[in-house]
């Protein structure tokens, strides 16, 4: 079963870009375009991992990473935050918000894959096993 890895970028041409390169590592991406709809979308179907944009319209990914974290049902999901600034990136570093990884965008997606599949390794290591050829 592919691992589903929730998306919450409301760029649309990298929320699109990030998926795709997702669905041809062989997950299934889920997608949100803002931090309430991600929300909604959890409360059916838990993601295996959640790429989190920072700076999103409404409520942003820190603030949303801290709710996650607070719900017993969610505060286990893996989160890769992904900041626009190193100025961000030294914020992450010093909060307590759980976040796992961070990229700093613009990010390489074969990196972010590799990130992920780390992630994954660490807290759910059924999903990354290799095919068998
Ligand atoms: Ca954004």
């Amino acid at each position: 079963m592919p691992a589903n890895i929730l998306i919450v970028e409301d760029e649309v041409a990298i929320l699109e870009l990030i998926a795709l390169n997702l669905h041809q590592s062989g997950f299934n991406p889920l997608r949100a375009v803002s931090a309430e709809i991600a929300d909604n979308l959890v409360k059916n179907t838990l993601p295996d991992l959640i790429i989190l944009d920072w700076m999103l319209p409404g409520m942003n990914g820190v603030s949303f990473a801290k709710r996650l974290r607070a719900n017993s049902d969610t505060k286990k999901i893996p989160i890769l935050m992904l900041t626009a600034k190193s100025e961000e990136e030294n914020k992450i570093l010093g909060l307590d918000s759980g976040i796992d990884d961070y990229l700093t965008k613009p990010f390489s997606p074969k990196e972010l894959i590799a990130r992920i599949k780390a992630l994954l390794r660490r807290s759910a290591p059924e999903l990354t096993d290799e095919p068998i050829k």
